[in-house]
């Protein structure tokens, strides 16, 4: 089992089973939304997902279709701003944002994703599989 939480502690959840392995995603709206260079996105299926405390000071934000839905979403800790577990219940599964453990060990970036979209002042410099577009069965939109 794995715990989680924000920055301020107030948003805690736990993980019962298997976490897939992380994907680096580069696109432009991940890189917004996080500040960095990609994206870090790992998932659980929905029975495998718990909060512990402060669901009720998550906040989702959902920008404006691009295309075709379902639209690009972000969860955070209302407090502090920390990125935050984000529920698909249409895929019946749930983004997890590995900085967010409290314990990483055992977790592994699998591949990158929207690498035409990354950032050019970061190099990818590992033999990781690259996608230039969304990798098929992506954790997100
Ligand atoms: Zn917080």
């Amino acid at each position: 089992m794995r715990t989680g939480s924000c920055l301020c502690g107030q948003v805690r959840f736990e993980i019962t089973r298997e976490l897939t392995p992380i994907q680096a995603c580069h696109a432009k709206r991940c890189r917004k939304a996080t500040g960095g260079a990609f994206a870090p996105e790992a998932g659980v299926g929905l029975a495998g997902f718990r909060w512990i405390s402060g669901e009720e000071l998550v906040v989702q934000y959902e920008a404006p279709l691009l295309e075709a839905p379902p639209a690009y979403r972000r969860a955070f800790c209302r407090v502090c701003g920390s990125a935050a577990p984000l529920v698909y219940p249409e895929i019946g599964g749930v983004g997890i944002p590995p900085g967010a453990l409290d314990d990483e060990t055992g977790l592994e970036l699998s591949r990158h994703a929207f690498v035409d979209q990354k950032a050019a002042w970061f190099p990818i410099e590992d033999e990781l599989p690259q996608f230039p577009m969304r990798p098929p069965r992506g954790v997100h939109e």
